[in-house]
């Protein structure tokens, strides 16, 4: 999946994703990308949220809309993702012995970003002013994907 949230200067926040699908997927499954809430969600007032990983396992819960109300709660983009993402892996993992990998970035509406993954994970970010940046997210070891 690649997935992108977007700020615009006049304030408008857009988040898109567009996926493949899953490998040797059955005809007709749909994964978490295309549900708003679990595969993405934005309100231009508070911020935007994509994720990418095993839609099976993802799109149990509405974490991307669960991210971006903690954020319209004050929380940083990367606040909101630690207290909503990590505990949701860590959940699934102990009712179900294992989890698939789960990624999520996040941007606020005054352009803070945040991500979290349980598998080594990067993206890309650009602002009217620096040059397309590369960062890497470190899998938290508690939740890391079998
Ligand atoms: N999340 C997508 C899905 O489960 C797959 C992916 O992100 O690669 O359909």
């Amino acid at each position: 999946t690649v997935g992108m949230v977007a700020l615009d200067a006049a304030g408008h926040m857009r988040a898109g994703t567009s996926t493949s699908g899953l490998f040797m997927k059955h005809p007709g499954r749909v994964g978490d990308s295309p549900l708003p809430g679990a595969g993405y969600y934005v309100d231009s007032e508070i911020g935007g949220v994509v994720a990418t990983g095993l839609g099976e396992d993802m799109m149990k819960a509405p974490l991307s809309f669960a991210t971006v109300a903690a954020m319209g709660r004050g929380l940083s983009p990367q606040a909101a993702l630690d207290s909503v993402v990590y505990p949701f892996i860590a959940k699934l993992r102990t009712r179900n012995g294992a989890v698939g990998e789960f990624s999520y970035i996040a941007l606020d509406a005054q352009g803070h970003f945040g991500a979290a993954s349980n598998v080594a994970f990067q993206f890309w970010v650009q602002t009217a002013t620096t040059a397309l940046t590369e960062y890497l997210v470190t899998p938290q070891p508690s939740g890391r994907a079998e």
